[in-house]
C-alpha cells in the first residue's frame, strides 16, 4: 500500500532529511586518506545523539552499524570497520535518520583524495543519474518515468544501472512501497502522486551489473570487481514538481 503524506508529515521528513544532510557535511570534512570507515560511523552516531535523531540502519535486520560505508567495488551495505582509506579510493555513504518519528535517508559516493579520471566519469555519471530520475517525479508521471530517465543517462556513458537492489517508499518506515527500480521502459508502474515520499537511489557500475553478497550477508559487490557509486535523495512530490528533503 502507498501511503500518502500529508503536509505535516512531509515536514517532519524534511526534519529528518536535513539532519540525514548535516551528517553528511561532518563526513565531507572527514573523508581523506587515513581515515577508517569505523571514525566515519562514530562520527555520525555521534552527531544523532547531540540532535536527537535515531539512526535508520542500526539494528534494521541486524545490521550493526549507522552508516553504510562502501569502497570501490563494494556498491552497497558495507559495514564500517578497520578498513583505512586509501588515496584513490571512492566511498558510497548511506545514511537514514529518523526525527519525530519519520525516516530521511540518501547516499553519496566520496572521492578519497585525487582519483582517476574514470572513477570521477562514474561518481559525476551517478549524481547527473539521480537528479534525472528525481526531474521525472512529477505528479501525472508514471514510476518507471523515473526509472528509464536513471538507467538511459547511465548507459549512454557506458555504465550500467544495478538491478537486484531498488529505491522505494519511504515515511514512517525505511521501506514503504512502492518500489522504485533504477531500470525500465518508461510509462510502466504507479501513477506518481502529490503526497508521495520516495527514496530514489541509482547504483551504477562500471562494468556488468551483476552483483553479489559476501559472506557476511550484508557487503554487496560488483561481481566484475569494478567500482560502483551509489547517490540517493529521499523526494516529496507536490503539485509544484519534486522536492528534494535531504539537503
Ligand atoms: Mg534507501
Amino acid at each position: 500500500m502507498i501511503i500518502i503524506k500529508t503536509p505535516e508529515e512531509v515536514a517532519k521528513m524534511r526534519k529528518a532529511g536535513r539532519v540525514v544532510a548535516q551528517a553528511f557535511e561532518i563526513l565531507a570534512e572527514m573523508i581523506r586518506p587515513g581515515v577508517r570507515t569505523l571514525d566515519l560511523d562514530r562520527a555520525v552516531e555521534e552527531f544523532f545523539k547531540k540532535v536527537g535523531a535515531v539512526p535508520s540502519f542500526k539494528g534494521y535486520h541486524g545490521f550493526p552499524a549507522s552508516i553504510c560505508a562502501s569502497v570501490n567495488e563494494v556498491v552497497v551495505h558495507g559495514i564500517p570497520g578497520e578498513l583505512m582509506l586509501v588515496e584513490g579510493d571512492i566511498i558510497g555513504i548511506d545514511i537514514g535518520a529518523i526525527v519525530e518519528g519519520y525516516h530521511g535517508d540518501a547516499a553519496r559516493t566520496f572521492a578519497v583524495g585525487q582519483i582517476s579520471e574514470e572513477a570521477q566519469r562514474l561518481l559525476t555519471v551517478t549524481r547527473e543519474a539521480l537528479n534525472r530520475g528525481i526531474q521525472q517525479a512529477v505528479v501525472g508521471n508514471r514510476m518507471s518515468d523515473i526509472s528509464h530517465a536513471i538507467q538511459s543517462h547511465a548507459e549512454a556513458a557506458g555504465f550500467s544501472v544495478v538491478r537486484d537492489f531498488v529505491g522505494h517508499g519511504i515515511g514512517r518506515n525505511m521501506h514503504e512501497a512502492p518500489q522504485v527500480p533504477n531500470y525500465g521502459e518508461p510509462g510502466r508502474g504507479v501513477r506518481l502522486k502529490s503526497g508521495m515520499t520516495l527514496a530514489i537511489e541509482p547504483m551504477v557500475n562500471a562494468g556488468g551489473y551483476n552483483v553479489e553478497i559476501l559472506a557476511d550477508d550484508w557487503t554487496v559487490v560488483t561481481v566484475d570487481g569494478t567500482l560502483s557509486a551509489h547517490f540517493e535523495h529521499t523526494v516529496a512530490i507536490t503539485e509544484h514538481g519534486p522536492e528534494v528533503l535531504t539537503v
